[in-house]
């Protein structure tokens, strides 16, 4: 789920900063707050209630936990749209859809379809070397402009904090910046006063001829790793805009060069600085002569791209309409330090879902009335981009399409296994209230789930571009938690027992809504379920 749109985009990043290392190849990459990778035994599904469809027995907890931990895993590197990681997880659901006998409904008759981005990235050869340590990886750039390149070359000069008045004349040197103290504070404000300390550091830096800073994060910077994620260029985690939708990155002075606390005590030691006790530098440099060599190059390609993954089954009846699944795949990336936003619950647990649900209309037994289309999109943490387009460029007429049941976080439900607490919307106390969310919310109770009002969430998943098209549609979410965008949601975080539950209601939702004489219908605002 995306954060609000009505928040300041900063509130997105909140954290505490564990260490990890990405210097060059001496050192790998070592999120530390990663949990086992290994999938747990988790026994045998419940015995599916009375009267369901026959199909809902091939949605089980292991399925669901296996495919949680494939995408939530380190490997994919937090999934963020067009990194590689999120491609190789676009390619995993399009192996899966493929393997069902859906019939793809991508470009090209295949399952993928593109969408367009404008993107401003790190290019190749971005890197600080010295000494034998080249760092490649695991580095941000806050960027003077959408494409530049900078270089600088020749001895390090001690900068302190970087905005002290004393500073040398920096003309072909690299300013070594020390920030440290940085705390631990959150949510927008601290992500600005951030900002604006990156920002002061720059114009002072560049006051005295230099062309780009060099930023050691000492302490890790309490929430600097998630600034710089949001505001700030990493290696494959460019900066993308939709249409109109994005940001643009934060334009400094100059180029800002930002390493993690590991990276930061290599170049320490190439240098000379003592750390006291506290870790926090002692001494200025006392190697005078050190040198070293920063690469700086940004790009903007107007010629970006992401993918979501398309796939239908066709009715058996009624097949010219159809009703969408959807749930996003994407998530936010990595930090500074390496530690991946592994993004379990956000979505990987709805991802699984779709998976899940997509395998028992195929092979779970008789096809419904009307075709079911499966769609798994990206862009969703930036804006919903993926099912804007998806809606906007519909591969199937968008005045048969019926209506739309979105997966959104379905791992973290509160209450018991037997009796989890769920949201949704549009809730009866919404104007687009439905007879398909009734229905979901009477059907829940066959599953021991309650339900009490998303309608905040309204506007914060996929599901929103399709309502605006007058589509009727029914968001499943366990709601906000204390790891919601955090590096700290992991799969063994999730209740796969409760999830099997909800996945099986959203099947037998959509199932009902498939095989139903009439679409489903708006009841405006109402006192109750
Ligand atoms: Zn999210």
């Amino acid at each position: 789920m995306r954060t609000s749109p009505l928040a300041a985009p900063a509130t997105r990043v909140v954290l505490a900063l564990a260490l990890a290392v990405a210097i060059g190849t001496s050192l790998a990459a070592q999120g530390t707050t990663s949990a086992s990778s290994e999938v747990p035994d988790l026994g045998e599904p419940t015995a599916a209630p009375d009267g369901a469809p026959e199909h809902l027995k091939l949605i089980d907890r292991q399925g669901l936990a296996e495919h949680a931990y494939w995408l939530a895993s380190d490997e994919r590197q937090g999934r963020f749209t067009s990194s590689a990681g999120q491609r190789a997880t676009a390619d995993y659901v399009a192996a899966h859809f493929k393997k069902l006998g859906l019939r793809p409904l991508g470009d090209k008759r295949g399952f993928l379809q593109k969408y367009p981005l404008t993107s401003v990235h790190i290019a190749k050869g971005t890197q600080l070397s010295f000494g034998r340590t080249k760092i490649t990886t695991g580095f941000a750039v806050l960027p003077s402009d959408d494409s530049f390149k900078a270089s600088a070359r020749g001895k390090f000069a001690w900068c302190g904090n970087g905005t002290g008045n004393s500073l040398p004349s920096l003309k072909g040197k690299i300013p070594l910046v020390v920030l440290h103290g940085l705390g631990s504070g959150t949510g927008s404000g601290n992500d600005l006063r951030a900002i604006g300390r990156y920002n002061a550091i720059a114009r002072k830096l560049a006051s005295k001829g230099a062309a780009a800073g060099l930023i050691c994060l000492l302490d890790d910077g309490g929430s600097h790793a998630n600034t710089l994620s949001y505001h700030g260029l990493l290696p494959d985690h460019p900066k993308l805009q939709f249409g109109k939708g994005g940001r643009r990155s934060q334009k400094m002075r100059i180029p800002l060069f930002v390493i993690n606390g590991e990276q930061s005590r290599a170049l320490f030691e190439h240098v000379g600085i003592e750390l006291d006790g506290e870790g926090e530098p002692k001494t200025a440099p006392k190697n005078n002569k050190a040198t070293g060599s920063l690469k700086i190059q940004v790009k903007e390609s107007k010629k970006a791209f992401s993918t979501n993954v398309v796939a239908v089954l066709d009715g058996a009846d009624k097949k010219n309409e159809a009703i969408v699944y959807s749930a996003h795949h994407d998530h936010m990336g990595e930090r500074v330090d390496g530690d991946a936003f592994n993004g379990a619950d956000d979505n990987a647990s709805g991802t699984a879902g779709l998976l899940e649900i997509a395998e028992a209309f195929a092979k779970g037994g008789p096809r419904p009335s009307r075709s079911v289309i499966f769609l798994s999109v990206s862009g969703e943490e930036l804006g919903l981009w993926g099912s804007e387009y998806f809606a906007e460029n519909s591969p199937w007429p968008r005045g048969r399409i019926v209506a739309n049941i979105n997966i959104d976080m379905i791992g973290r439900a509160e209450g018991t296994d037997e009796a989890p607490k769920m949201q949704i919307t549009p809730s009866h106390g919404h104007q687009k209230y439905s007879s398909m969310v009734r229905d979901a919310v009477e059907l829940g109770e066959k599953f021991g789930i309650s339900f009490t009002s998303g309608d905040q969430y309204y506007q914060r998943s996929d599901h929103y571009n399709f309502a605006k098209h007058g589509i009727p549609v029914v968001f499943f979410c366990d709601g906000e938690h204390p790891d919601y965008h955090q590096v700290t949601d992991h799969p063994d975080k999730l209740r796969y027992p409760a999830m099997e539950s909800i996945a099986r209601l959203a099947f037998w939702t959509g199932w009902n809504v498939a095989n139903a004489n009439q679409r489903p219908k708006e009841l405006g605002r109402q006192s109750g379920w």
